[in-house]
């Protein structure tokens, strides 16, 4: 593998139980530095992808490389200080602050009594600066709204100072302002800390937008992958997600904008009828 290849999968598959395969066959490597989204329909595997990445999940088939080490020889401890991962829903049954929360990002640094040091203290002190969210730290974590709660989410994973971030969705549930703001953030932390990110979204024109990369899940099969411009195109969004869409460019060229066409609307029409 390159020297520059932070993550790579060779041929994964997996099943929940003796169910049906919710992944099969995936195999990508993505650089240092890389900034990749993963699409896909309702189901198509884009969780269960971010779990096994993670080492959350074990492969039923298949393996998982960081760098050049195989993920299950590594200590839970070790990924952790590599992977950060925010998974979609986060169920917090005690009244932690928001400071706490981003302190737990340090668990895995921290020796055998679990005492954070000054240092620790320092850096989920600078997560908070970053996030934006240094006045909330006092705060209750189930008293914040979905943007806010996002970012102290964000701050807590970026406190364990991981090479690779992993988001399951992080903008599914936000209004448009907060979308921006969370995937400029992201993008923040991919240009200025060279953090490699993996994000699963939903907006097809988000992952245009931010993405140096996209991997098209379908089935739990890889339909495409590549530059968001390669793999977004009119005759692939048609075979994943059973739509037509127009690209529309900006007047200076410089983005593409996905836009659903109407034909749908007029299909369910004829069937009333
Ligand atoms: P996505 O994130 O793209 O919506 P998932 O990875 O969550 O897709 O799910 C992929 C497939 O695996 C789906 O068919 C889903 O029903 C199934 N699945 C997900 N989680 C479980 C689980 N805990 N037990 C059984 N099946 C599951
Ligand atoms: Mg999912």
């Amino acid at each position: 593998m390159p020297d520059n290849d932070i993550l790579k999968t060779n041929n994964l598959s997996f099943k929940y139980g003796a169910g049906v395969r919710a992944l099969s066959d995936v195999s990508f490597s993505l650089e240092k530095g890389g900034f990749l989204a993963i699409l896909g329909p309702n189901g198509s595997g884009k969780t269960t992808l971010l779990r096994l990445i993670s080492g959350v999940l074990k492969p039923s088939e298949g393996e998982v490389f960081l760098q050049d080490t195989p993920i299950d020889a590594l200590q839970r401890k070790d990924i952790a200080r590599k992977i950060a991962f925010v998974p979609q829903q986060i169920h917090i049954d005690f009244p932690f602050t928001v400071r706490e929360i981003v302190l737990m990002g340090r668990f895995s640094y921290l020796g055998g009594i679990g005492i954070e040091k000054k240092e620790d203290i320092a850096i989920a002190r600078d997560s908070m600066e970053m996030t934006g969210i240094s006045h909330l730290q006092d705060r209750m974590i189930h008293q914040l709204s979905a943007g806010e709660r996002q970012r102290a989410f964000i701050a807590q994973a970026i406190t364990a100072q991981p090479e690779i971030l992993i988001l399951d969705e992080p903008v599914s549930s936000l209004d448009i302002k907060y979308k921006v703001q969370i995937l400029e953030l992201i993008s923040w932390l991919n240009s200025r800390n060279n953090i490699t990110i993996i994000v699963t979204l939903h907006d097809l024109n988000l992952a245009f937008q931010y993405a140096k990369n996209v991997l098209l899940l379908n089935r739990g099969f890889i339909s495409a992958s590549g530059p968001p411009e390669s793999v977004l195109v009119p005759e692939k969004i048609r075979e994943v997600y059973d739509i037509d869409v127009s690209i529309i460019k900006s007047s200076d060229g410089k983005d593409s904008f996905i836009m659903p066409s109407r034909q749908g609307t007029e299909k369910t029409g004829r069937k009333l009828t």
